[in-house]
């Protein structure tokens, strides 16, 4: 199969669909990958890497999409890229369909087979082509919180693992899920005071195996959760009701109560914020104060470390693209349960019923 890589041209986007090494593991199989020249050049992957991985470098993303069989991308495709679809090609991506009706109607029109990396399923009922991103945040809210809570960013000047004679800060993290486990490990390892609280009792009872004691548990009520922020130097808001606005579990009042200097980063943010006081932000300038707290509400925060993210990522989705490329779509999908939730588009028809009732048409 003719695999293309355009370089991403959505703004700030520098991840790429394709490592070096997932290209190899294609060529190795008797593929052509076509990759844009410099797609790459922004997280280290540069064009000699990709040549020695086996890559053609193509100068222009028009010619990538006229001669490839499968598209592989990172984000949504662009008004540009989606004139450049085909009919019977493969767009293999995240696509994030429901809130975006003009994308919806375009690739509906290219007659491509579209894919979404969001939409794709595993045998535990999880979402693995999104999982790494959630591993990426959850970690990272860790750093961006200790930052934030240095004076010079609004916070209160507290290191988050103390000192010997001085105290740990208290990280707080609302869910236990992707992000919220991944913040917890990242904030027991830098010597935090951390408590959990999730809803899910078996999540706890899991986190519980884990960390044996190294962070506390606690059932989330209003009340455990009212008790636990208004302690805190550092919140993470890592919850998720699956399709659903993230609740607001943090009310303004709440937040005129909490310590001045502490922080909240609002990793839940792409789905509206689980703090009433939440906007999104950019990491051009990531934090602004409210009642004396700092809030981190970057929307897009793996972009930050897109190398890392781009490596995760192709960790994931690298056996779904070897078996599109191997079998086909049509055998591809059909045998694979998992790979065909991820189909959104299919010649035309649209194949996703939330994306049909978020935009009313039929599916
Ligand atoms: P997840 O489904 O793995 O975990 C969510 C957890 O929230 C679950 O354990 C659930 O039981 C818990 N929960 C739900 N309601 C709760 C409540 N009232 N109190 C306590 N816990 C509650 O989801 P995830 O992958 O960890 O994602 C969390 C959020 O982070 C999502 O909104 C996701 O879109 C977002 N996210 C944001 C970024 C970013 O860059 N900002 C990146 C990745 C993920």
């Amino acid at each position: 199969m003719i695999i293309g890589v355009p370089k991403e041209i959505k703004i700030h986007e520098y991840r790429i669909g394709m490592t070096p090494a997932s290209v190899r593991e294609l060529t190795a199989r008797g593929h052509t990958v076509l990759v844009e020249t410099d797609a790459g050049k922004a997280i280290g992957f540069t064009d000699a890497h990709y040549l020695a991985a086996g890559a053609e470098i193509i100068r222009s993303a028009a010619e990538i999409f006229a001669a490839a069989e499968m598209i592989v991308k990172v984000k949504e495709p662009q008004e540009i890229e989606r004139s450049l679809l085909r009919p019977g090609q493969i767009l293999f991506t995240y696509l994030h369909l429901a809130p975006d009706l003009a994308q919806t109607q375009d690739l509906l029109r290219s007659g491509a087979i579209c894919i979404a990396y969001e939409t794709v399923t595993d045998d535990k009922g999880g979402l693995p082509l999104l999982a790494p991103m959630s591993e990426v945040a959850g970690r990272m809210a860790i750093h961006a919180g200790a930052t934030a809570l240095e004076r010079s960013h609004g916070g209160a000047g507290v290191l988050l693992s103390g000192v010997p004679g001085v105290a740990p800060a208290k990280v707080v993290i609302l869910g236990g899920g992707v992000v919220g486990s991944n913040a917890a490990r990242m904030a027991i390892g830098m010597r935090a005071d951390v408590t959990v609280l999730d809803r899910s009792t078996e999540t706890l009872r899991r986190l519980d195996n884990e960390f044996r004691g190294a962070a506390k548990l606690i059932y989330s009520t209003t009340e455990s959760i009212e008790h636990a922020v208004l302690e805190a130097d550092l919140v993470i808001g890592a919850v998720l009701l699956p399709g659903a606005a993230a609740p607001k579990l943090i009310s303004a009042a709440m937040v005129k109560k909490m310590k001045n200097g502490s922080v909240i980063v609002d990793v839940a943010i792409d789905q509206g914020g689980c703090a009433e006081t939440s906007h999104a932000t950019t990491h051009s300038n990531p934090t602004y104060i409210v009642d004396d707290v700092v809030h981190y509400c970057v929307a897009n925060m793996p972009g930050a470390v897109a190398r890392t993210s781009t490596q995760a990522l192709n960790n994931a989705t690298l056996p779904f693209i070897i078996k599109l490329a191997k079998m086909g779509y049509a055998d591809a999908l059909s045998s694979d349960k998992h790979l065909r939730n991820g189909l959104n588009v299919f010649r035309g028809q649209l194949t996703c019923a939330e994306v049909g009732v978020a935009h009313a048409l039929p599916t």
